[in-house]
C-alpha cells in the first residue's frame, strides 16, 4: 500500500465536460471561496451535528478538474505515483466526446481501487440499476442526482472523504498487525525448526552414544562373566570379578535411566498395551527381587489379594521397570528388616473404575514430608547427604511417575522418617487410553526365566555370527565355544548371507549395526533363502523401536548388548532344536563321566 501520512485526505477530483460544474463545485467545497451560501450551511450543520452553527467554519478541500475521463485517469495515475492520492471524485455520467462516466470510473478503479466514486447523473442517464450492473455492487460507489444540493455535495465531501481516510488508516492498521504477526510467525516458525532438527540431532547423539558405550560395556561384562565362572579363581579374584560384573551392570542402568529420561523429554517413550497374565507378572516380579533383597540381608514378600483379576491390559516390562525402580530404591534406603510387594484390586474409591495397586513397602530411613513432592522430579534427591553416601541419580521416580502416567495410573507415596516409606502405584485393569499395542512378538521376551543351570549349558550346534567387531567377535565366540558350540565368524550382513547359502548353521546370530549390509539386509536375504535358520539379532544399540525393527526383518529373537550370559542361554535353549540339546545333555554327560 501507498505510504499515506496521518493527517486526512481532502483531495477530491472533479470529472465534467462542463465548466459550469466545475466553478459549481469549487464554490460548495473551495475552502477559499466566498461563494458558499453560509446561512444554508450553517443551518445543515446545526442539524447534524445539534450545535449553534459558527458562520466561519469550513472544511477546505484540495480540488482537481479534469473535463475528459481519459484525462482524470491521467491525473490520478500521477497522483499515486507521487503518493498523494485522490480520497474522492465527482463523476459526471455524460462527458462527450470520450469515455462516459460509467467506463471513466471502471478504468479508474484499475489503477486505485481504493478512490471512493460520487456519479453525478440526471434522470434521463443510465438507470440505477444499469449503473450497478456496470460497476458492481460496492460501498465506494454512491450515486447523486442532479440538479445538485450544495449541502449535500458538501456533506457527501466530508463525509466521504473522511471514509477513505478511516478505511485507509484500518486498513494500515491491519497490514501492520498482519505484517506482524507473520513475522512472528515465521520467527516462531524458525525457533521450532530449530528445536526440531536439535532434538533430531540430540535423539542421533543418544542412539550413537548407546552403541559406543555399550560395545564396551558388552565387552567388559561379558568377559568378566566368563571369567567369574572359571573354577581357578581364588575367592578375592572371584570377588573381584564379580564386583567388575556389578559395577559394569550398575552403569549400564543408569545410562538407560539416562536414555529413557531424554526419551520422555523427547515425547518418544510409548507404551506397549498387551493382555498379560497376573500369575506371570507376579511372578516375574518375585523372581527378579527377591534375590536383590535378600543378598542384602532384608526379608522379602510378595502378599497378593485373593481377589486379583486373572489378566490385565498393561504394558508388562513398563510396569516391571517401576516396581524394580521402587523396590532397588527400597532396598538402597533399608538397612534391615522387610520389604512387602502388596497387590491388591480397587474397585471403587478412584477415577479409574478397576484398578491394580501395587504398593512397595519398606523399613527404610523413610523421607521427611516436605520432600515427598519433590523427590518425583527429575535430578531431585531427598537431601545431599543421602545422595553422597547411597548413590544415584534422582532419575529413577521421575521416570517412574511418567511411566505410570502414559500407563493411564497414578503413583503415589506415604512415609515417616526412620520409619519407612510406602510408594504406591494405581494401574488400570483395563488400558484405555491411546497405545501403540500391536502382537508384536517382543512380549516373547518378557518372560523372566528361572536361572539357568550352567552346568548343563552345552550344545553341540553349529553357529553362525555376523559381528564386525574384533572385540565382540572374541567375546561371542568365546562364550559359544565355551559351551561346546562351533562359531563360524563374519565380517559383515554380505559375508554372513554368503556362508549361510553356502551351508546349514543351527542359529545364527547378526549383529545390526554392520558395514557393507546391515542386520536388517542381511537378515531379511537370509530368511528368504533359509527361512528355516532362525536369526537372533544383536544390537548394542537400545532405541525404541529397535526390536520391532528386527522383528520385521524376519529375526525370530533379539539379544541386546551387552550380552547377557543367562539370555544367551535362554535364546540357545529356545531356539536350538530338540535333537541338538538331546545331544547336548549326553555331550553333558559324558564330559562329567
Ligand atoms: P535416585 O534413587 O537415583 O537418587 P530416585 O528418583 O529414584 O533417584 O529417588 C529420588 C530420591 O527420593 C532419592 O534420592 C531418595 O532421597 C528418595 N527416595 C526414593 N525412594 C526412597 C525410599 N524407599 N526410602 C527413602 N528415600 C527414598
Amino acid at each position: 500500500m501507498i505510504p499515506f501520512p496521518q493527517e486526512k485526505n481532502r483531495r477530491i477530483l472533479i470529472l465534467d465536460d462542463t465548466e459550469m460544474i466545475h466553478k459549481d463545485f469549487r464554490s460548495v467545497l473551495d475552502g477559499n471561496s466566498r461563494l458558499l451560501d453560509t446561512d444554508a450551511l450553517d443551518q445543515a450543520e446545526a442539524v447534524i451535528l445539534g450545535r449553534t452553527p459558527t458562520v466561519e467554519y469550513k472544511e477546505a478541500f484540495e480540488l482537481d478538474f479534469a473535463f475528459q475521463g481519459q484525462e482524470g485517469l491521467e491525473m490520478v495515475q500521477r497522483a499515486l505515483k507521487e503518493h498523494r492520492p485522490y480520497a474522492m471524485a465527482f463523476v459526471d455520467v455524460r462527458m462527450p466526446p470520450g469515455w462516459d462516466g460509467i467506463e471513466t470510473i471502471q478504468r479508474i478503479w484499475q489503477v486505485d481501487p481504493e478512490l471512493q466514486m460520487v456519479i453525478c447523473t440526471a434522470y434521463s442517464d443510465y438507470s440505477l440499476k444499469e449503473i450497478l450492473k456496470k460497476l458492481g455492487k460496492t460501498e465506494k460507489l454512491l450515486i447523486l442526482k442532479k440538479p445538485f444540493d450544495a449541502i449535500e455535495v458538501y456533506q457527501l465531501a466530508i463525509a466521504i472523504t473522511e471514509k477513505w481516510s478511516l478505511s485507509r488508516r484500518a486498513r494500515m492498521k491491519q497490514e501492520e498487525l498482519e505484517s506482524l504477526v507473520e513475522k512472528q510467525t515465521l520467527r516462531l516458525r524458525q525457533a521450532l525448526e530449530e528445536a526440531r532438527s536439535a532434538n533430531e540431532a540430540k535423539g542421533r547423539f543418544l542412539a550413537n552414544m548407546s552403541h559406543e558405550i555399550r560395545t564396551p560395556m558388552n565387552a567388559i561384562i561379558g568377559f568378566g562373566e566368563m571369567l567369574s565362572a572359571e573354577a581357578e579363581f581364588t575367592p578375592t579374584q572371584k570377588q573381584y570379578m564379580d564386583i567388575i560384573c556389578m559395577a559394569g551392570k550398575n552403569l549400564l542402568t543408569i545410562m538407560d535411566d539416562l536414555l529413557d529420561f531424554s526419551r520422555i523429554e523427547a515425547g518418544k517413550l510409548h507404551v506397549k498395551i498387551v493382555e498379560c497374565s497376573m500369575r506371570e507378572m507376579i511372578e516375574n516380579l518375585n523372581l527378579l527381587l527377591r534375590p536383590s533383597a535378600q543378598s542384602k540381608g532384608i526379608t522379602f514378600e510378595v502378599i497378593t489379594a485373593d481377589n486379583l483379576p486373572a489378566a490385565m491390559q498393561t504394558d508388562p516390562i513398563r510396569v516391571r521397570q517401576c516396581l524394580i525402580n521402587l523396590v532397588n530404591n527400597a532396598i538402597k534406603f533399608t538397612e534391615t528388616g522387610r520389604i512387602t510387594i502388596k497387590i491388591s484390586l480397587v474397585e471403587d474409591d478412584t477415577e479409574i473404575p478397576r484398578s491394580v495397586r501395587f504398593d512397595v513397602e519398606d523399613t527404610g530411613i523413610g523421607i521427611e514430608q516436605e520432600k515427598l513432592e519433590r523427590i518425583f522430579e527429575a535430578f531431585a534427591q531427598a537431601d545431599a547427604e543421602t545422595t553422597r553416601k547411597f548413590g544415584g541419580t534422582g532419575l529413577g521416580l521421575a521416570i517412574t511417575r511418567q511411566l505410570v502416567g502414559l500407563l493411564g495410573g497414578t503413583i503415589s507415596v506415604t512415609s515417616r522418617p526412620g520409619e519407612g516409606s510406602t510408594f504406591s502405584i494405581l494401574l488400570p485393569v483395563d488400558f484405555e487410553g491411546t497405545s501403540q499395542a500391536d502382537s508384536s512378538p517382543s512380549r516373547v521376551e518378557l518372560t523372566e526365566y528361572p536361572k539357568e543351570n550352567e552346568a548343563n549349558s552345552v550344545f553341540d550346534a553349529d553357529i553362525l555370527v555376523a559381528e564386525d567387531s574384533p572385540t565382540n567377535q572374541v567375546l561371542i565366540k568365546a562364550l559359544l565355544e565355551h559351551m561346546g558350540m562351533r562359531v563360524t565368524l563374519t565380517q559383515n550382513g554380505q559375508e554372513a548371507l554368503a556362508a549361510a547359502r553356502d551351508r546349514h548353521f543351527d542359529l545364527v546370530f547378526m549383529d545390526i549395526q554392520m558395514p557393507v549390509m546391515n542386520g536388517y539386509e542381511a537378515t531379511r536375504r537370509i530368511r528368504d533363502v533359509k527361512p528355516d535358520m532362525p536369526v537372533i539379532a544383536l544390537t548394542a544399540n537400545a532405541m525404541v523401536g529397535d526390536p520391532e525393527k528386527c522383528y520385521q526383518a524376519g529375526a525370530r529373537g533379539f539379544l541386546p548388548k551387552p550380552i547377557d550370559r543367562e539370555q544367551l542361554i535362554r535364546i540357545l535353549r529356545k531356539y536350538l532344536s530338540a535333537d541338538r540339546q538331546r545331544q547336548a545333555n549326553s555331550v553333558a554327560q559324558s564330559v562329567s563321566e
